[in-house]
């Protein structure tokens, strides 16, 4: 299978379509999951283009993680999560929807189960809070 430039995240990475954005670097954006499975599911997206890990360049996975890393903690402080769950899928099979290589961090409560993946559309006004919340955690 072969990227396709005209995937979504491909679109947000070039300013065609909106996003609650709270991260930016050379190497990668980070925003808000618009359909989140716990309050504060961020998405980090490499700007490199790959469908996924099994087509993706070894040196841009090499730059990514630190970047999930980062949020992942500043996540756990906005949130006030017990814990962080970080997903990554790979083709339909491996659960993927979007075909530009991403990774889901996602703050956890203890007890409290993730909703479903791509299930209900969340309030914009919820996600602006939410992205705000982790963008000044990030300091
Ligand atoms: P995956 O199954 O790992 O490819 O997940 C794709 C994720 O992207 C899902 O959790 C969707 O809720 C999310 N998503 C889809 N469209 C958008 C969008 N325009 N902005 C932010 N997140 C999105």
């Amino acid at each position: 299978m072969s990227y396709d430039t005209g995937n979504i995240f491909a679109k947000i990475l070039r300013g065609e379509i909106p996003s609650h954005k709270v991260y930016e670097d050379d190497d990668a954006v980070c925003f808000m999951d618009v359909m989140p499975q716990a309050p504060g599911h961020a998405l980090v997206v490499p700007k490199a283009p790959s469908r996924n890990v099994l087509d993706a360049d070894p040196a841009v996975l090499a730059k990514i993680l630190p970047i999930v890393q980062k949020i992942a903690i500043a996540s756990k402080a906005a949130f006030a999560a017990d814990g962080i769950t970080v997903m990554q899928f790979n083709e339909p099979a491996g659960g993927q929807t979007v075909f530009h290589l991403h990774y889901h961090v996602i703050p956890r409560i203890d007890g409290v189960p993730l909703k479903a993946h791509s299930g209900k559309m969340e309030d914009g006004a919820v996600l602006a809070a939410n992205a705000a919340k982790l963008k000044a955690a990030l300091g």
